[in-house]
This record gives structure tokens, sequence and C-alpha cells, in this order.
């Protein structure tokens, strides 16, 4: 652990709030506050990632030492080690809300690995900040284990994403009104450490923008430019547009992902999108099971579903928006904003294509194919099928024959199956045509297997973990993070782990909705 070299240079190269101490308070001027986090009664480690451990240059040993809990716990921290909550404000749900900041995230430093890799640690858990507001500063074990794994097996699946390297259960209970009910409980409590090469956010923008920061709002952007965007220069006269443009396409990237894997964020508030396109902030989000693009896991979204799956890519456009706004301040020029906005459409059109061909195992784009895949994603809807389950069956079935038994699984009502019979086989008869003039059947299938996962975290997995790890048992969590290594292979043994969400957990809490009580 020694070995961890630190550059912090988010506070060296930006201000920071000269006041000390954990005090709730608007801070003006400065872009962090210096604040260390609260030590927990008894840390101990639940969970690692060993391959975070590894990009860091740690290793299951440095894990096991009682200075890891220590420090990832957040009762002491190693030579160079800078604590700082980060100051940003944010829309939520389509509003201007002021100043939020890291309420509870205390990032430790920015690691350099031996590949020369910037990581920045923060803990999320560890303790009340200066942005804290009325809440504790504190996280639930549910909700860390959720953030720790869904961090790592998004990574497996290929999609960008913020890391986590430890999950330490911190021996303290946390009080939570999980319904809003009034009915708050203690809870076991934990602290994630997350990882990334930045955890700047488009709120992060907002906030100075807002006041009228004009400086400050210019220093973070080329200090933005420079240690996360360093492959642009940052002395061109358009380095702004190229860096704008940058993010409106990782955007899109980034969110074309989660519709090629059925992921749902939940809360997709502009404090909450990163300026690297990496999903961020793993609350209240959720897998698809059935197909339905209306679906949110977040209780709190449950009327208006402003973050329901099918409305992803139009919200973060709506996110860039905000951002073009905040940077719009530095010149008065909108043009290339309106340009980068333009690149954020063509990008998503992009990935719409990609992954319609690469779902359905087509080679390459064809006229015509993104009606193909629309029309199955209307028939999935109609008949209640399971998008994980049917794609992954799909790649079995061979289109001109009329066994379609490995799509058996993929169904969760029989009279709705029975009733989509007829559609699905004059569907599978235009795939059949459109295959003749695509790839050869191994081809195809190899391309569907790398887009379509067998494994993904579904709710109802994520919660049988959480149920075992709060009843003492947190030995699942390693099988599950092990069985998300490989989502795209079949792994034999494993057939639990691959399964429809089962009826018990159609509407059961964590499994099917979730509310933002973290
Ligand atoms: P989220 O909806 O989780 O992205 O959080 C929105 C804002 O509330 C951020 O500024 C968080 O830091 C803050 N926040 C959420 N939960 C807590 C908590 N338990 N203690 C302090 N601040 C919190
Ligand atoms: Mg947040």
């Amino acid at each position: 652990m020694s070995d961890l070299h630190f550059d912090n240079r988010f506070v060296h190269e930006l201000p920071g709030d000269p006041a000390r101490g954990k005090a709730v308070r608007q801070v003006h001027g400065a872009l962090w506050s210096p604040v260390d986090p609260d030590p927990v009664a008894a840390p101990r480690v639940l969970a690692v990632s060993r391959e975070m451990l590894s990009t860091l240059g740690l290793d299951a040993r440095d894990a096991e030492s009682p200075e890891f809990a220590q420090v990832f716990g957040g009762n002491a921290l190693l030579a160079g080690m800078q604590p700082y909550a980060s100051n940003y404000g944010g829309h939520q749900f389509g509003h201007w809300a002021g100043q939020l900041g890291d309420g509870r995230a205390i990032t430790l430093g920015e690691t350099v690995n031996a590949a020369g890799e910037r990581w920045e640690l923060q803990l999320k858990g560890a303790g009340r900040t200066p942005y804290s507001r009325t809440a504790d500063g504190r996280a639930v074990l549910r909700s860390s284990i959720r953030e720790f794994l869904c961090s790592e097996a998004m990574h497996h699946l290929g999609v960008p994403t913020t890391r986590a390297l430890s999950l330490v259960a911190t021996g303290e209970d946390v009080l939570r009104d999980m319904f809003y009910d009034g009915h708050a409980a203690p809870e076991p409590g934990a602290v994630v450490c997350r990882v990334a090469p930045s955890f700047i956010r488009f709120g992060h923008f907002e906030l100075p923008a807002s006041r009228g920061d004009i400086g400050l709002l210019r220093r973070l952007v080329e200090f933005c430019i420079r240690r996360d965007f360093p492959h642009l220069d940052p002395d061109a006269p358009d380095v702004v547009s190229k860096w704008f443009g940058e993010i409106c396409e990782r955007t899109a990237v980034m969110v074309g992902h989660w519709m090629r894997v059925g992921f749902v964020h939940g809360v997709m508030n502009t404090d909450n999108l990163s300026i690297l396109g990496l999903t961020i902030d793993y609350g209240p989000y959720g897998w698809i099971d059935d197909y339905d693009p209306d679906w949110t896991p977040n209780t709190t979204d449950a009327q208006r579903r402003r973050y329901r799956f099918g409305q992803q890519a139009a919200v973060a456009y709506w996110n860039l928006g905000r951002l073009a706004s905040a940077v719009a301040a530095l010149d008065p020029d909108v043009t290339p904003l309106q340009d980068g906005l333009a690149r954020y459409v063509a990008t998503y059109e992009r990935t719409e294509r990609d992954n319609a061909v690469a779902k359905l195992g087509l080679g390459e784009f064809r006229e015509g194919d993104l009606e193909l895949v629309e029309s199955l994603q209307q028939w999935m809807r109609d008949t209640e099928v399971d998008m994980t389950l049917f794609f992954r069956g799909l790649i079995d079935v061979d289109p001109a024959s009329p066994d379609l038994s490995s799509l058996e699984a993929a169904y969760y009502d029989d009279a709705k199956r029975d009733a989509g019979q007829p559609a699905l086989r004059d569907w599978l008869a235009r795939y059949a045509a459109r295959l003749a003039e695509g790839p050869s059947a191994d081809a195809r299938r190899e391309q569907m297997r790398c887009a379509n996962p067998r494994y993904v975290l579904r709710n109802y997995l994520a919660q049988q973990v959480i149920d075992r790890a709060t009843a003492g048992d947190p030995s699942d969590i390693d099988e599950l993070l092990d069985v998300m290594r490989r989502p795209y292979d079949d792994q034999p043994g494993r057939e639990t782990f691959a399964q429809r969400r089962p009826d018990w957990a159609r509407h059961k809490a964590g499994c099917s909705m979730l509310s933002c009580s973290s």
C-alpha cells in the first residue's frame, strides 16, 4: 500500500474552500472543501475487485492487511492523500437545484499507477461534509453492495463506468426510512471505494455558471481539458468546442451501451452525469427483465417516469444542453456547442445502428435494419419477453427452422407467448431474408454472442446477495461478482444466474422498484 503514489491535481490546481470543518455551508469561489472521513467503529472488508487492485498496483495481500480496512473504511490516511469533498450543483428531475456537492463522497487522492494512469480514489459513505445538507453522509450496506457490484459488472460488460475497489462494512448502523413512510429503521452501514480517472460531473460546471463566476468556470474547464482530455491541445483556439464535442460523443456511446444491455440508470440528474461519459452514481438503477421501455426502477420517479429506460437518450441530450448553457458563458459564439449537440445525435444514431446490427448478428448495417429491430422490440414488449434471455436465445435459433425451443425461457406469460407466435414467425421470416444477404451462420452467432450478455446484474440477484449479507453472510458477493466477470460466456453450473426474474421478485422492494433511500 505504501507503493501508492499520489499526485492530487484537483486540489493543487483548483481553488479550495478556505473554511475548515464540516459545517454545512454555501461554498463560493472554490471547487472543493478539505474534509476528513469520519472514523467508523469496526471496518471490515467484505469484498474487493481484484482487477481494480491490480490496476492500482496492489494485490490480495494488501487487501487482507488491517491497514486496508482502516484506509478504505475511512479510519486512516496513507501518506500523500489529501481528502476533500467537491463542489457542484445540478438539475434534479428537470429543475435547477443549486449547490449540491459531495454530501457523502470524499476523495482521498489521485493515484498514478506504474502505467502512468491517473485514478482518483473516492470513499462513498465516509461521513458528513460541508455539502451534506440535512443528511448523514453515510451509506447503507444494501446500496453499497449494489454500487460495488454494478460498477464492476458494467466494466466487464464493456460499458464505460466508474469502478469499485472495495466494499467495507463499518460495524455501525445507519438510520433509513426506506419507503419514505415515516418508519425509519437502523440498517448496517458500509463504505465503497470508487475509482475513476475523474469524478467531474456536468453539475461542476453548472454551479459556477449559475453564480456568474466566469473566472472559476474558466479555470475548471481549462483544468478538465488539461487533466482529463490530455490528447486535446489546450492552446488550440477551438479546444473548448472539441472538448464539448467529445463529451457529447462519449455520453452518446455510454447511453448506447445502456440500451444494448438493458440498464436503467434511474436518476439521470446533471449532477449524476460524468464529464468522461462514465456511468456514475449507482443509486436506484435497474436492469430490464421483461422488455418495457417505459420501466423505471426508481419509485421517486414512478409517476412521471422521466428517467425510464426508453427515455435515456433524450434525457442525456437534455443534460448536455444544460452543460452547453453553462459553458456558453465563456464565449458568445454558441455555434460550436450546437455542433457538439449535433455530434451527440449523430453518435447516438450510430450506436443505435451498431446495436441493431450486433444484437441481431447482421454483419454490417443495411437500410431497413433499424426497422427490423424496432418491430422485434415492439413484439417483445407486447409479448412480455425477457430482453436478455430472448436475444441470447435467438443466437441458437435458425430462423429458417421451426425449432424455437431456445426462446422458451424468455417468456413471462404463457398466454401472451402463444398469442405472439404468429407475429414471431412473420418476424423470423423477415430476419431470415435479411440474413440471406448477411454473414455466415457462425459469424452471425459470434457477433451476437459479443453483444448480448448471458448474465446481467438482475435486480433480484443483487437483492438475494444483499439479504444474505445483511443476515451476516457476505460470501455470495464474491460469487455474483465472479459470474459478472464473464457476462458473455456460458458458464456451466451457473445457469441459476441466467434465469428470468422469478414471480416472487416481480413486486418486491429491491427487485422491481427501489427508492432513493440509500
Ligand atoms: P444522489 O441523488 O445520490 O445523486 O444525491 C444527490 C445529492 O444528495 C448529492 O449532493 C449527494 O451528495 C447528496 N446525498 C445523498 N445522500 C446523502 C447522504 N446520506 N448524506 C449526505 N448527502 C447525501
Ligand atoms: Mg449523485
